[in-house]
């Protein structure tokens, strides 16, 4: 009998994955399945990064590179960072990642264990809680209510805090419920936290770029009362729509960049040396790109938005950022986990259950917008026949 350790009976996952591969599956038999279930750019990645990193490896860079990435990549993202949030970075607090994800896996193990407390969004991606009971500390759901357009209060977040606390895990814009917090609650949770010295904050900014209706993303790195504290996780993934080459950044405070450094030393050792040349061209070279990507998202949101409105049982909260729309389905009678499964099986549409992000996921169904207009009508029409024909299980 192998004896592996207890953490693994407590690790989750995503089940975006698990409904993708249900829907390839279904798809694979011949049944027309429309996915709005994974999150991830149908787009594909800019040919000038594509050439970029095809380029890298003609060049010969077929090596190691440094643990915490190449310097002219630490450099750009420095850079990036100070162009659009007009905040000083040194490239040395800077490391490359393969994914975004890879800086919560880090900072999780870095303040986890029995006895702490971690605070996260919920609902909230998945993986934050996940690593959370891995680690065996407290998960504390800090609860995203529709009623605030899924944002953070700072009062209820604040009210949350123990001396247990270790971490408290940020996400704006947001999966899956595409909320925003605004900057004057932000400035308001960050007042707070002068009350809790001991506090990191992990704020999440992997969708900073995709944010409508005038908003602006607001970059915790701009509260300087907090920089010694704050991690900043971000990545290439959604904004250039480069989920696949799993590529990643993070800001990481004093000690814990040499103890990042050190996890990647032991684990991963480097990210993949050509698509860090891929990651430069994405920062340095034009960005129309993603910003006519971002311009469609937006388009779709719209449609995505007056469409559920319109379907029996359906209300949904206009999302502010990210693509996702997460819909109230607490009126059609169903429980939000056997409606996804039923909307995939009946009506081929791929959509993932509340409950899957969190407890308080349930009464909502996220869709991934993420899909042609064309495609996300379609989904749409069916989702709206199934609803008036089929009553609850
Ligand atoms: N953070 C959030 C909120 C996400 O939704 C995702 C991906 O879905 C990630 C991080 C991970 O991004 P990456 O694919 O770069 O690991």
């Amino acid at each position: 009998m192998l004896r592996t350790v207890a953490a693994f009976d407590r690790i989750g996952e995503e089940n975006a994955f698990a409904v993708l591969a249900r829907a390839n599956a279904l798809a694979a038999q011949g049944k027309d399945i429309i996915s709005l279930g994974i999150g991830q750019p149908d787009f594909r990645t800019p040919d000038h990064i594509v050439e970029a990193s095809i380029k890298a490896l003609r060049d010969g860079h077929h090596g190691y590179t440094a643990a915490n990435g190449i310097l002219q990549l630490r450099e750009a993202v420095a850079a990036d960072l100070h162009k659009r949030f007009k905040v000083g970075v040194s490239p040395d607090e800077v490391m490359i990642e393969p994914g975004g994800k890879v800086t919560m896996f880090m900072a999780i193990m870095m303040f986890g264990e029995p006895g702490a407390d971690i605070l996260y969004p919920d609902p909230g991606f998945p993986i934050y809680r996940s690593m959370i009971e891995f680690t065996g500390a407290r998960p504390i759901p800090v609860p995203m209510r529709e009623e605030n357009s899924f944002a953070f209060s700072a009062e209820e977040t604040l009210s949350l805090i123990t001396p247990q606390t270790r971490l408290l895990i940020l996400n704006s814009p947001a999966n899956p419920t595409g909320g925003v917090t605004p900057k004057s609650e932000v400035d308001k949770l960050v007042k707070g936290l002068e009350k809790f010295p001991d506090v990191c904050i992990l704020s999440d900014e992997i969708y900073d770029q995709m944010v409508y209706d005038g908003e602006q993303h607001v970059c915790l790195l701009s509260y300087p009362e907090i920089r010694d504290r704050l991690i900043l996780l971000n990545g290439w993934s959604k904004t250039y729509a480069m989920t696949g080459w799993r590529l990643g950044y993070a800001v990481w405070p004093g000690k814990l960049y040499d103890y990042a450094r050190k996890l990647a030393v032991n684990s991963y050792s480097c990210v993949n040396a050509s698509a860090q040349f891929g990651a430069l061209a994405a920062l340095t070279g034009p960005q129309d790109e993603a910003h006519k990507m971002i311009a469609e998202f937006d388009r779709r949101r719209k449609v995505v938005v007056d469409g559920l409105n319109k379907l029996p049982g359906v209300s949904c909260t206009t999302p502010k950022g990210a693509f996702y729309a997460f819909p109230n389905v607490k009126n059609t009678g169903w429980k939000a986990k056997p409606l996804a499964n039923a909307i995939l099986d009946e009506a081929g549409v791929a959509v993932i259950g509340g409950p899957d992000f969190g407890i308080l996921g349930e009464g909502y169904i996220r869709l991934s917008y993420a899909n042609s207009t064309e495609n996300i009508l379609k989904a749409l029409e069916r989702m709206g026949d199934f609803l008036s024909k089929r009553k609850a299980a």
